[in-house]
């Protein structure tokens, strides 16, 4: 029991059978990756903290030398950087859509890239120049695609830019639904739950009052990680978990039960996460993800695990 506690508490994560579910850690700035030291490597690196309250774009030099802070200090471990995922919740304003009735489903996320290529194209160039500056395993991801095309036509840009591995993230349900193939074209996946949600209950995510319908034991955005997680085995490509439904302990037997196979969160919530598999053989967590995905609804989901 004393060497259940200890495996669990450190290393990378594994259940306690041995199947193994990547503990990453989300971050925005090099010192946020300095400091996840008990990360497998960076799941989920929002870039738009480098955009933020900015009339202009940073050039290439100074986006080159903020991702090489982050490859730097992942130095031999995966890094999953998001490029620039404006609009909606995370306006900017030297790429601001004057007038969007609805900013969430307007042009936002890679949606950009169709207005604004060159913000793309420069992002992709400084991120394989910071790249072949370190040895971290650099992995490249959208944000907000709707289709196979968006995502072929992302994955095309990632390899033109001398990028090996070109993901998308699982956002919008029409995604989730053609995930596997989302995976015909791209090497990953991974679920931004909180959008997901947002889309899936048509709840916007910044209303609070909202709060019941963005819980992430809502069964029918279970149901759309597991498409994505069947999707994964199917294809043998990793889907992994990366808003914040990924740093509940409770619920990480769920999704390691769905086939998720890596989890990304804030570098606090890494233990709780790394205890909770830990105590889970896979057999039980695939249990636990059939009758969660049975449940009536978020209460009752939470019952069937506690
Ligand atoms: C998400 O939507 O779940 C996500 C991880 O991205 P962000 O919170 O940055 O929109
Ligand atoms: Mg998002």
């Amino acid at each position: 029991e004393a060497l259940k506690t200890i495996s669990g508490t450190t290393g990378p994560g594994r259940t306690s059978d041995g199947h193994a579910v990547a503990l990453l850690a989300n971050v925005g700035s090099g010192k946020d990756a300095a400091a996840a030291t008990d990360a497998e490597g960076v799941g989920l690196f929002r870039t738009e903290l480098l955009f933020l309250d900015r009339t202009r774009e940073p050039g290439l030099d100074e986006q080159v030398a903020a991702y090489r802070e982050v490859f730097a200090a992942m130095a031999g471990r995966r890094v999953v950087i998001r490029t620039l995922d404006a609009g909606a919740d995370k306006p900017l304003p030297f790429l601001h859509q004057d007038g969007e009735p609805n900013p969430a489903l307007g042009v936002r996320g890679l949606r950009i890239a169709r207005q604004r290529p060159e913000v793309l194209t420069t992002q992709l160039a400084a991120i394989a120049q910071a790249a072949i500056q370190t040895d971290a395993d650099v992995w490249v991801m959208a944000p907000m695609v709707s289709t196979v095309a968006e995502a072929a036509e992302f994955a095309a840009l990632v390899h033109e830019a001398g990028l090996p591995k070109a993901g998308v993230m699982i956002e919008v349900p029409a995604a989730a639904l053609r995930a596997e193939k989302l995976l015909g074209v791209v090497d990953f996946l991974s679920i931004g739950t909180n959008d997901l949600s947002q889309y899936t209950f048509a709840a916007d995510r910044q209303v609070g009052t909202l709060a019941e319908l963005l819980d992430p034991w809502q069964p029918a955005l279970l149901q759309l990680i597991a498409a994505c997680g069947a999707a994964g085995k199917a294809t043998g490509k990793s889907v992994g978990v990366c808003g914040e439904a990924a740093s509940d302990p409770a619920l990480a037997p769920v999704l390691a039960g769905l086939g998720i196979t890596s989890l990304s969160m804030s570098a606090r919530a890494l233990p709780a996460v790394r205890a909770s598999l830990a105590a889970h053989s896979l057999a039980e967590c695939e249990r636990l993800a059939a009758a969660v995905l049975d449940a009536e609804d978020p209460v009752h989901a939470r019952k069937l695990v506690s």
